[in-house]
């Protein structure tokens, strides 16, 4: 094959994640890292504009922040921080959404070499959740409080064809227990076709995930070295195949620890900068997973890993670079570095998590079965405490699944975050979901913290009606079983 040459709008792997491009970006970005005149320019660009509506942000290019990332000149790191947690405030306000893995099968054909269920391990019980099963885990998780899940599975077109995968989102939809139910679920599964995608979105999914797990094509091949994964143009094409089965919020990330981390980054911009070029909407979400230990993994053989503060300042960065995607991290996360990362820019955060197939049912907050695990779980407190704890830190834990209900995705959502509405739609919208939780889940303690900060968040609701709308659906929430109110 001849050079490929770098062209964002290209639906070839190759040309979108240049490794030319790249690798010119991080010899800027080096050449540049005390540039000061450059860097102050570029922090510049990225801070929140105040507009008549609300805010706007010109976000960053690859090259941009990759010179922020590569910028070692500690007051400039402060300013980094500062402006992502202006961003975080603009557009996300103190709310952060909360959600829950959901484990249905570790069943897979893959030979990814960072994952305790690849298919040589055979020491790893294998295990596929039944309809039943499956129903047993939602009604776990609604009991917790969730409403918004992440399904996850290993790639089997044997054991988990896609007709497995619809007929459990049926199922999970289908559960209302109690004042339960599952309002959103996002999907986790491997690469698929077009016609897939187009079922999954029939099915009524909210966003696809799928990690790169590393952007460098030489490695992804070494990483992914037997199974369908492998093949990289096909992994790092698939967000275009989604777009293209209807599908329009799309949720990157890479593992940080296989590849080196600069390189990650510029190319994770680099592909939602492509996203954009060709479908004229950014990634909703960015995810920022650090490999774990696991079942027959050891991470400390991975040379790449990063330190606490090389994880901040990534997340700081994507911060600025893309204002208006969320950033999601999971309970692989301690309590101490969540805490740190919330300030940064994260917008999502998993609570109460299991990582194991059939890890909810029939456990207490304080079990947690090990056997079908993928990796290690950091922040085990109970999603309780996780909700207490935000709520402590001043953030809103909101358990909103409005807008994709309301048909607010892919560009529509991008448009109510620049219209400055969020305090008059997702603020409320919040504080409603919020007060359901309380009301059906929560601890007498958390439930006290709660509705002081319900009360106290409702008076910063600027429209007057909207606020009186806000207060009788919360007083309802309190007095009966009606649920599910939203803008
Ligand atoms: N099987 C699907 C695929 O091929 O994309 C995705 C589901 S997998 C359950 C979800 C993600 O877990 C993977 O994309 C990978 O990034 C992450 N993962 C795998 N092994 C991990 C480990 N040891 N530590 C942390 N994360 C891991």
């Amino acid at each position: 094959m001849a050079n490929p040459i770098y062209n964002p709008k290209s639906l070839k792997a190759e040309e979108f994640i240049h490794d030319g491009e790249i690798r010119e970006t991080l010899a800027y970005a080096e050449a540049n890292k005390r540039n000061v005149e450059l860097i102050d320019s570029i922090l510049d660009k990225a801070r929140p504009q105040k507009t008549e509506t609300g805010y706007v942000c010109a976000g960053l290019s690859h090259r941009e922040a990759s010179v922020l990332l590569a910028c070692d000149i500690p007051e400039k790191i402060q300013e980094i921080y500062k402006i992502a947690e202006e961003i975080k405030l603009a557009f996300y306000g103190n709310r952060i959404v909360m959600f829950a893995p959901l484990y249905l099968s570790n069943y897979c054909v893959n030979g990814c070499v960072y994952c305790p269920y690849h298919l040589k391990n055979k020491q790893i019980p294998r295990k596929k959740l039944t309809q039943e099963e499956v129903r047993a885990e939602v009604i776990a998780l609604q009991d917790m409080g969730h409403k918004r899940l992440a399904i996850e599975a290993g790639e089997d077109p044997k054991n988990n064809p896609i007709e497995y995968i619809l007929e459990c989102i049926k199922t999970i939809y289908s559960v209302h227990h109690k004042n339960g139910d599952i309002r959103r679920v996002n999907v986790n599964i491997a690469a698929t076709t077009v016609e897939n995608y187009r079922k999954l979105k029939e099915a009524g999914i909210g966003t696809y995930i799928l990690f790169q797990e590393t952007y460098h094509k030489e490695s992804y091949e070494q990483l992914h070295p037997t199974g369908p994964k492998h093949d990289y143009a096909y992994h790092t094409e698939a967000m275009d195949r989604a777009m293209e089965g209807g599908i329009d919020d799309v949720g990157l990330g890479v593992l940080f620890g296989l590849e080196l981390y600069k390189y990650e980054f510029a190319g994770l911009l680099m592909h939602a900068e492509h996203l954009e070029a060709v479908h004229g909407v950014g990634p909703h979400t960015i995810s920022v997973p650090r490999l774990k230990r696991a079942d027959d993994i050891d991470p400390d053989q991975f040379d790449n890993g990063i330190d606490d503060e090389t994880f901040a300042k990534i997340t700081a960065c994507i911060r600025l670079a893309v204002p208006y995607t969320g950033i999601i991290i999971s309970t692989r996360e301690t309590e101490a570095t969540r805490s740190k990362l919330l300030r940064l820019g994260v917008s999502q955060v998993s609570g109460g998590s299991r990582t194991s197939v059939g890890g909810y049912a029939g456990y207490s907050a304080d079990e947690r079965p090990h056997d079908t695990e993928q990796f290690d779980v950091s922040d085990q407190r109970s999603l309780d405490e996780v909700v207490r704890w935000l709520m402590e830190n001043g953030h809103i834990p909101s358990f909103c699944t409005a807008c994709y209900r309301e048909g607010r995705t892919g560009d529509r959502f991008m448009s109510l975050c620049k219209s400055g509405q969020i305090l008059n739609c997702c603020h409320p919208n919040a504080l409603m979901t919020l007060s359901e939780y309380l009301e059906d889940y929560a601890s007498p303690e958390t439930k006290e913290i709660g509705y002081k900060m319900v009360e106290e968040e409702l008076k910063r609701i600027p429209k007057e009606k909207v606020r009186a709308i806000a207060e009788d659906n919360i007083a309802a929430i309190k007095a009966s079983t009606r649920r599910d109110f939203r803008f």
